[in-house]
């Protein structure tokens, strides 16, 4: 066999392990059962999550943006994003919410908003909540 044939060969033979583990319902690192929903066993999904969360810390501990690496100087709303992604992800968030009001959804969750209004009754009593906060600390400033 040609290397060429044996990477073709070892390729078929991962996809075929990777097809029939999901058929399967097994974890794709191991021989256990998956978890609903996703293609791991508890040991791999926590695994996976856990390195995701010590990546996502190294990156913040040094200043980088947790997408691009490039530096990011603070963090955002518990993110280390540069201004470029910070962006992105504005636009992103600010396009989803116009998307959700066109259709009558609240911007927020996706559930039906209230009449005339952009939020569903929960979040509209969060922002009510908030702004009263915010109105309580400036009278307390003043
Ligand atoms: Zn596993
Ligand atoms: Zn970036
Ligand atoms: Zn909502």
């Amino acid at each position: 066999m040609t290397k060429q044939e044996l990477t073709a060969r070892d390729k078929g033979y991962c996809q075929t392990y990777y097809y029939k583990s999901i058929q399967e319902r097994k974890c794709v690192s191991c021989p256990k059962p998956a978890m609903p929903g996703i293609l791991k066993c508890k040991k791999h999904r926590d695994y996976g999550l856990a390195f995701a969360k010590k990546y996502r810390a190294a990156r913040k501990a040094a200043g980088l943006c947790t997408v691009c690496k490039k530096p990011a100087k603070k963090a955002w709303r518990g993110r280390m994003m540069c201004l470029k992604h910070r962006n992105l992800y504005l636009q992103r968030a600010k396009e989803a919410a116009a998307k959700n009001m066109a259709l009558g959804l609240c911007r927020r969750c996706k559930s039906p908003a209230k009449q005339d209004r952009t939020m569903c009754q929960k979040h509209l009593d969060e922002v009510t909540a908030y702004n009263k906060k915010v109105a309580l600390k400036r009278k307390n400033k003043n």
